[in-house]
């Protein structure tokens, strides 16, 4: 027995006792090829990246830990400065957390005290949308529109207001070109807010690129955009989620560079540590700091675990591999190369309806019926029989199942590491082939 409550009650999945590169190795000898990043876009750069061990060993022989009440420290300076260098302009302050769960936790937070500082405490509604996911802590849940998820927490969960998400495959109308689309999409939000009144909403946050609960469904061109000139207009925050999109998954350092929208908030985790550490954090914009400054002058936030020295020292060597060694450039480059691979493998596929993504964060939504677009009935579980069966052809893959009204199908999610080889993403289609061959 073990006394590990693992996610299933009474199914131990294997030990993993090595990880290299793209490869995980459990202690019964099986192999694995690793083409989502450690099972959750986490592994950016590879495993075991002696760099980053070396970084880590060094950090904790200079400071293990201090409190960040008391000090600051130099990585988590230098990382700040590393982000904000690069940041959309203003996004120069950053606040450090764990996770992603905690980052969104922190962000809601953050969006609550600057109303307040301005003197505005009826602004506290918080528009989200459906089919999202932001994290598994309760506020966090509050603003998710991923069902499933949320509902047995429902009582404890704060109101939230949601609008459909930017989805072209299921939303687009045919005909209808991208960018009308997106102006479409973006108008859901200028009617809540209408509805809600403006003077009662605090902020709207979306993901950039929608990862576990869309299967990589990226915004449509414009579309964040003209989200940015509603909220604006409005006098509404905007957060943007890159916990799973952000740190170059998408061949950008940011995901929302490529949609030239700049939040003022934005939260980055998985990619931000490379899984060498559990790290998170926020960028957030010169004025909403300005704000506090001349107002209360202190967050209305703490973690212990806030800054801590070695997360952020093996985040900080992370961002600079990923300087050093050109990633960003090469998660286009690659990226490229797996979405042509998918398409010439599974593009007439008769249950793949849609092959999407951006960069290293490709999807497929899998189908029923591919004219149609009908989805499999949730109830029998596309997407965990897929995970199962993929673990058995050594592929780790993440799936995620449909909603049950149908407005989504199952999918399957990849996010190798940027360090993938070229003979890495053949291994991976010919193992994903197997593996949809043998669910399907
Ligand atoms: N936000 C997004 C977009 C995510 O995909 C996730 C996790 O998958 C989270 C937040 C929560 O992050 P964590 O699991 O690190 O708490």
């Amino acid at each position: 027995m073990t006394h590990v409550l693992h996610r299933k009650l009474g199914k131990t999945p294997p030990t993993v006792v090595h990880a290299e590169g793209l490869w995980l190795r459990d202690s019964e000898g099986r192999t694995y090829l690793d083409a989502v990043s450690g099972g959750a876009a986490v592994s950016a750069i590879g495993h075991g990246d002696p760099r980053v061990q070396a970084a880590i060993d060094a950090q904790l022989a200079r400071v293990d830990f201090a409190h960040n009440s008391f000090f600051t420290n130099e990585p988590a300076e230098a990382l700040a400065d590393h982000l904000a260098e690069r940041a959309p302009g203003g996004l120069s302050r950053v606040l450090y957390c764990s996770g992603g769960s905690e980052a969104m936790e922190a962000a809601l937070k953050l969006a609550r005290q600057i109303w307040i500082e301005r003197g505005r405490p009826e602004k506290r509604t918080i528009i989200a949308r459906e089919q999202s996911y932001h994290g598994g802590t309760l506020g966090a849940l509050s603003i998710g529109g991923n069902k499933p998820r949320s509902m047995p927490f429902r009582p404890m969960l704060f109101d939230t207001r949601f609008i459909e998400p930017c989805y072209a495959y299921r939303y687009r109308h045919d005909g209808e070109s991208e960018a009308d689309y997106g102006a479409r999409a973006a108008a859901a939000l200028e009617r809540m807010i209408q509805k809600e009144e403006a003077d009662t909403v605090a902020a709207f946050v979306c993901e950039p690129v929608v990862g576990a609960t869309l299967g990589c469904a990226p915004a449509a061109a414009g579309y964040l955009k003209r989200i940015r000139e509603i909220c604006d207009h409005h006098d509404i925050l905007l957060i943007f989620d890159e916990v799973m999109c952000g740190a170059g998954r998408t061949g950008y350092t940011f995901a929302c560079e490529e949609d030239a929208a700049t939040p003022d908030i934005l939260a980055m985790a998985k990619g931000l540590g490379g899984g060498y550490q559990p790290i998170g954090a926020l960028l957030v914009h010169d004025r909403l700091v300005d704000t506090i400054v001349s107002g209360s002058g202190a967050l209305l936030q703490g973690f212990t675990y806030m800054a801590h020295p070695v997360a952020c020292a093996a985040a900080l060597r992370v961002q600079q591999i990923m300087v050093e060694d050109g990633l960003l450039e090469r998660v286009r480059d690659k990226g490229e190369l797996l979405r042509r691979r998918l398409e010439a493998t599974f593009g007439q596929h008769p249950h793949v309806g849609d092959i999407r993504g951006r960069g290293l964060f490709l999807g497929m939504e899998l189908v029923e019926d591919r004219s149609t677009k009908a989805p499999f009935d949730p109830r029998l579980g596309i997407a965990a029989r897929l995970k199962a069966v993929a673990m058995d052809e050594g592929l780790m893959v993440y799936p995620s199942g449909g909603t049950v009204d149908g407005t989504n199908g199952d999918h399957v999610l990849l996010a190798p590491a940027y360090t993938v080889s070229d003979e890495e993403i053949d291994e991976i289609v010919v193992r994903l082939s197997r593996s949809l061959n043998r669910t399907l």
